[in-house]
């Protein structure tokens, strides 16, 4: 009975994956690309922050200094 309204095919925007499992921006996407825009996402919000000055580089400091040890 239900299945007309919840079995809509759900389809990963990006890939077409039938498996489904986050919702961003109001659209379906698998794990793989999911994460992917999630990253992708959140380094445009810190850049962008950044740029206003929001947040600082000492986090992105301490990584190369953590690398170079
Ligand atoms: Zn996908």
């Amino acid at each position: 009975m239900l299945e007309d309204i919840n079995v809509k095919e759900l389809r990963c925007e990006e890939c077409g994956s039938p498996n489904v499992v986050a919702r961003i921006m109001g659209k379906y996407y698998c794990f793989k690309c999911g994460s992917k825009i999630v990253k992708e996402h959140l380094r445009k919000q810190i850049s962008i922050m950044k740029e206003k000055g929001l947040i600082f580089d000492e986090y992105e400091a301490n990584l190369e200094n953590a690398e170079s040890n």
